[in-house]
């Protein structure tokens, strides 16, 4: 219930939010530890990072994170943030995936200065000297390099037929050994290859992975990871139709993009040794490597559809302000000074530190989500409060200056601004059930009851409409009554309360007349008084 602990101070007790464990990764120092060096890595070079989603779907909690991370180390740095979209794959894009990534990006402020946005007009525009930024009109470049990469050895055509690959799965399953490809074109002759090919035999372009030996990333949230590259197969790079897949189009892009440091997801971690071969058969700088980790249930297992899934767009429906959707997200996972829990865009830009990630994953806690948002709308004038929860009243017909009243009444207590008109629903309620909701207090008699409201009822028409909206003068006149007559708080308040709420929990008496003003409290007093 809404109103349950009203009595209660502050909106949430600190106490009761999940504090977010710090984890410094010692092998992860940050930027280029001399362990490095062995590797040909960005050095002296100008911080670029760019966020890289494809539009398969709208964006969610977790790209959200990804953006944000890459967005405050380019602030803290002083460098470059590229938002590149990556729409390789036509079958799995979805309309208005782009201009939705764009959009939930650009309400939040996270704000890219360069690559793919969106103009004021709706349109996708790009903006930047590294172009183009939409990764499908690169196409002809990732060509180029797969090309470069078959004259160094390092790639090939491969001949072989979806049924064939289909039938090594299903034998390397019966096996129960490690599904991949078995290396079957990698020792074609060239000439061979080139004649099935100028026959239109359909192909694809394959890496030729080392067989043995292992390649270890150093990335910064992780420290040294080994991966051997016999559990890695041949991974196709150009597809039959000609189409760049993820590996090659991104490496090559973020190479030509001249990016210094790759902030992603975890989930991409097992394609970064696919990636480092690329950027060493070309003897490129690599980046610096940091990859996320997961956003967790508070159970602890991984995301589910029902919260982090969910789009930010409809975070920003449901009533989060874009700076608690940004305060939160940026903590899943990492918190500069361990306690303080509210940071505005600007400190955490100034506080980033990628080797403060935690390496365990970030919890998501809705209550946590919640309790910040609570406190970015009381942190709010009241002007903008009232316009930022004035929507919500929607189909509310009813003089603007008391709905503003009844939005600031509730407003310590309000966690998003969508709930504004079911909190405030009574204040708009035609008349209330004395018989269900009793206007006595404890054992008090009717005529008790209806003698205390009678006086409220003569203070109230005594005072001005001005004084009854002040709640320190409508406190200070009933408590004189009370006291002059000698009556209890209790058997004066409580009827009082119930009257203007006609609820057992509801903000307190002095509060309610004053958002009502005169007219309307005198209203429910007296249907109180009538239904004795
Ligand atoms: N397009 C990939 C995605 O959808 C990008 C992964 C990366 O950042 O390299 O997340």
């Amino acid at each position: 219930m809404y109103f349950s602990d009203f009595s209660s101070e502050g909106a949430m007790n600190q106490e009761r939010m999940t504090k977010i464990s710090h984890f410094v990764n010692e092998d992860a120092i940050f930027p280029i530890s001399t362990e490095r060096s062995t590797i040909n890595i960005m050095s002296n070079s100008k911080v670029r990072v760019r966020f890289a989603p494809s539009p398969t779907g709208f964006l969610h909690i977790g790209g959200l994170r990804t953006a944000l991370y890459n967005h405050l180390f380019a602030q803290h740095k002083k460098g470059d943030f590229v938002l590149r979209i990556e729409d390789t794959d036509r079958v799995r894009t979805v309309e208005g995936g782009i201009e939705n990534i764009c959009q939930s990006l650009k309400e939040t402020g996270v704000i890219p200065n360069e690559g793919i946005w969106i103009d004021e007009k709706g349109e996708i525009v790009e903006r930047g000297t590294h172009g183009p930024y939409l990764q499908s009109k690169r196409q002809k470049r990732h060509h180029e390099y797969a090309d470069e990469l078959i004259r160094m050895g390092k790639a090939y055509p491969c001949f072989c037929t979806e049924e064939r690959l289909q039938e090594l799965r299903k034998k390397q399953q019966l096996e129960k050994q490690p599904t991949g490809y078995d290396g079957t074109c990698r020792n074609l002759e060239a000439d061979e290859a080139k004649k099935r090919i100028s026959n239109g035999v359909p192909h694809v372009i394959r890496l030729r992975f080392p067989e043995q030996g292992s390649v270890i990333i150093h990335d910064v949230i992780r420290g040294k990871v080994a991966f051997d590259w016999k559990e890695i197969d041949d991974q196709v790079i150009i597809k039959s139709d000609g189409m760049p897949t993820y590996h090659l189009a991104a490496t090559c892009d973020d190479h030509d993009m001249e990016i210094s440091h790759v902030l992603r997801g975890e989930e991409w971690l097992s394609s970064t040794p696919k990636h480092i071969f690329i950027y060493e058969a070309f003897n490129w700088e690599l980046p610096i490597f940091v990859h996320l980790p997961l956003i967790l249930n508070p159970d602890k297992s991984k995301l589910s559809k029902r919260q982090g899934d969910v789009g930010v767009n409809d975070y920003i429906e449901k009533g989060y302000l874009p700076e608690a959707i940004i305060n939160f997200v940026a903590l899943l996972g990492w918190n500069p000074k361990g306690d303080q829990e509210i940071y505005s865009h600007e400190e955490l830009a100034e506080l980033f530190d990628p080797a403060k990630i935690n390496k365990a994953g970030g919890v998501f806690d809705t209550s946590k989500l919640n309790w910040m948002n609570n406190h970015y709308l009381r942190a709010l004038s009241e002007d903008d409060y009232f316009k930022k929860v004035l929507p919500s009243f929607e189909g509310i017909d009813d003089d603007l200056a008391f709905l503003k009243r009844s939005a600031l009444l509730v407003r310590d207590r309000l966690e998003t601004t969508v709930e504004i008109k079911e909190v405030t629903a009574f204040l708009f309620r035609a008349g209330f059930d004395f018989q269900e909701i009793p206007l006595a207090w404890k054992d008090q008699d009717a005529d008790s009851v209806k003698e205390r409201l009678e006086a409220v009822r003569e203070v109230l028409t005594n005072m001005e409409e001005s004084n009854v909206l002040n709640i320190q003068i409508v406190e200070n006149e009933l408590k004189n009554l009370i006291e002059k007559n000698g009556w209890g708080n209790g058997d004066t308040l409580w009827p009082l309360r119930v009257a203007l709420s006609g609820m057992k929990k509801s903000p307190g008496p002095f509060e309610l007349v004053a958002t009502y003003g005169k007219e309307r409290a005198l209203q429910r007093i007296d249907s109180a008084i009538k239904s004795l």
